[in-house]
């Protein structure tokens, strides 16, 4: 399968070299020139299918072209060591519960996907990568443990001194082997400045492969649409038959495009809600039918804190850029901070479930956005305990942390600590072999 960008004056590629490039040379964003529609027979038995069988069916019908039927499975599998479960909040609404996994939110599964894609594709030509991701939180957490470990790759995870929670920091700082977490005296900016410059560096790009765990690979995005199909699967299980409709809290919209490419791919789903915090772009685009990117505000929702969602070309691409298309399938839904405290806990109260603040988008979204006789489940895309600063007061309760995030506590902080300047980035990346 061919993967084309969404600017259309790159040349097309191959899976491999889309998933190397992240970016393809125009800029554009990577998308499979086709998508292909699963037979009926499949949405017939998919209530009996394990998440495995459902989620190799659909990885098939993506990148059965270019990998070989055993590796592909091999690659799935190992992604998904881990449940997504849907449950029942109260009537006609479930949660699609995504923190399941390592690092408790849904990058993991893209993560962790790429990563065993990429090191799949360097594998054939014998080469080493080097991973640059800079981090405000929680992409470094997703990328450094989808990566761990993984053959051919070592990352360098940088991210800004003293602005990131102390369970955040430790879940990439700690791991050591191939994961280096560099701690940079300035912001999530300067980060973000060095990792460009490397890229940029002649010197550096001729001794080393860099590339990106960029959230615009189609590695990472492509694979979030296994959940949407086990979802179903297991709403049919639980004798929702009907279309459903699925409302997903958003920030870059690649989560929430996975979904869309599901429904292209025959899932029953009746309609998508985009629920954003304050950062609310996307609803404005459906208002006005004018896209007007702006700097994004910090909310307590703040992985959802994107103020130009890298994601929004690939959506309009999938709609061949008709706003009455994208409308007909995607309505939009805006909360403030004061919604997301009042959401959270009259939610508990109500129902006895614990909400993270970009659920909370999700779940309200979907509470507001149902019409009669509909069924809807939303993505539930962190535990709360990610968030234990910030859901503990609005709740007056504490809030349990899981095992495995508690393992990450214990452990010791290994971060390299560096000055903001280039020089110094590139001496250190020089100096590593
Ligand atoms: C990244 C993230 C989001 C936003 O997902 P996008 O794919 O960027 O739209 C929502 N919730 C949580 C917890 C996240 O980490």
């Amino acid at each position: 399968m061919k993967y084309y960008s969404t600017n259309h004056t790159a040349p097309e590629v191959a899976l491999g070299e889309a998933v190397v490039r992240g970016l393809a040379p125009d800029k554009g964003l990577y998308m499979p020139e086709r998508i292909e529609k699963l037979p009926r027979s499949f949405y017939d038995g998919i209530a009996s299918m394990s998440f495995h069988e459902i989620a190799c069916r659909v990885a098939e019908a993506f990148f059965g072209d270019d990998i070989e039927h055993e590796t592909l499975r091999k690659i799935v599998c190992d992604t998904l060591s881990f449940e997504t479960p849907v449950v029942r909040v109260e009537p006609g609404i479930y949660s699609l519960e995504l923190f399941h996994g390592p690092t408790l939110a849904f990058k993991d599964v893209g993560a962790r996907f790429m990563a065993r894609m990429l090191s799949h594709f360097i594998g054939r030509d014998n080469g080493r990568v080097s991973v640059l991701v800079a981090t405000s939180g929680d992409t470094g957490s997703a990328v450094a443990n989808g990566f761990l470990g993984v053959e051919g790759i070592d990352v360098v995870v940088l991210y800004p001194k003293g602005k990131v929670s102390e369970i955040q920091e430790k879940q990439f700082t700690t791991l050591g082997r191939n994961i280096t977490a560099l701690e940079i005296d300035g912001t999530f900016d300067d980060c973000q400045r060095l990792v460009k410059s490397a890229f940029l560096d002649r010197e550096l790009n001729e001794r080393f492969r860099l590339t990106s765990a960029n959230s615009i690979n189609v590695a990472r995005f492509l694979p979030q649409a296994f959940y949407y199909f086990n979802a179903y699967a297991q709403m049919r299980r639980a004798g929702e038959n009907g279309e459903i409709v699925v409302s997903v809290p958003s920030g870059n919209f690649g989560n929430i495009t996975a979904g869309l490419f599901a429904k292209r791919m025959g899932l029953p789903v009746k309609r998508f809600i985009a629920a954003n915090n304050s950062n609310d772009i996307f609803l404005q685009y459906l208002i006005t039918g004018v896209y007007t990117p702006r700097p994004s505000v910090a909310t307590l929702a703040n992985a959802m804190d994107v103020g130009d969602p890298s994601n929004f070309v690939r959506v309009l691409d999938l709609y061949g850029q008709s706003i009455d298309a994208i409308r007909a399938d995607i309505s939009g839904a805006r909360y403030s901070d004061d919604r997301i405290r009042s959401i959270l806990a009259d939610t508990l109260k109500r129902t006895g479930y614990l909400l993270d603040p970009h659920g909370a988008c999700g779940y309200q979204a979907l509470k507001e956005g149902l019409q009669a006789g509909e069924t809807g489940v939303f993505l539930e895309t962190a535990h709360p305990a990610k968030f234990k600063d910030t859901v503990e007061p609005i709740i007056g309760q504490p809030v349990a942390v899981p095992q495995r995030l508690a393992e990450f506590m214990k452990g010791q902080k290994l971060s390299v600590r560096l000055p903001s300047d280039f020089d110094t980035f590139k001496r250190f990346l020089s100096d590593r072999q």
